[in-house]
């Protein structure tokens, strides 16, 4: 078994979309990035990079590349995880934190899980999602940005 750990952070504004685990979720704000900002598929991507040693995020999606601007991270999820099959792991299971204040995430986890689940092609079970407020403290607990933790675990196929 491999451990990998990833985070990420995206700022909120207005006139985004606010993307989670795939997910469009109701919101008055949304996180800014190159991409669609998906601050919980990032994660993801990178614990999956960092379980199987092969590095990060940024050195297969470089947010100065044009092809990546305003991609879906569900697309770059999938890419991921088809270079995690070729380096011959699989994935046990995901555990994932999203650090925000607001909306309240309860009615989309469910969801969010599944879809992640859905593009790396492994059971609904295998994914699980949490959601914590800061309780209004640093710039997540004053609604200015979300936060995503994650440990993944891999096998060796
Ligand atoms: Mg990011």
């Amino acid at each position: 078994m491999r451990i990998g750990f990833g985070y990420d952070l995206h700022k909120l504004a207005k006139g985004r979309k606010l993307i989670l685990g795939g997910v469009l979720v109701p919101s008055e704000k949304g996180l800014l990035g190159h991409s669609d900002a998906d601050v919980l598929l990032h994660a993801i991507i990178d614990a999956l990079f960092g379980a199987a040693g092969l590095g990060d995020i940024g050195e297969f999606f470089p947010d100065t590349d044009k092809k990546y601007k305003d991609i879906s991270s569900s697309i770059l999820l999938d890419k991921a995880a088809k270079l995690i099959k070729g380096a011959k792991y699989y994935i046990n299971n995901i555990d994932a934190v999203i650090v925000l204040e607001k909306p309240k995430l309860s009615k989309f986890k469910k969801k969010m899980a599944g879809n992640i689940a859905g593009v790396l092609n492994i059971p609904k079970g295998k994914v699980n999602i949490k959601a914590k407020t800061n309780e209004g403290l640093d710039a997540t607990g004053k609604g200015m940005a979300i936060a995503a933790y994650v440990v993944v675990c891999l096998g060796e196929v």
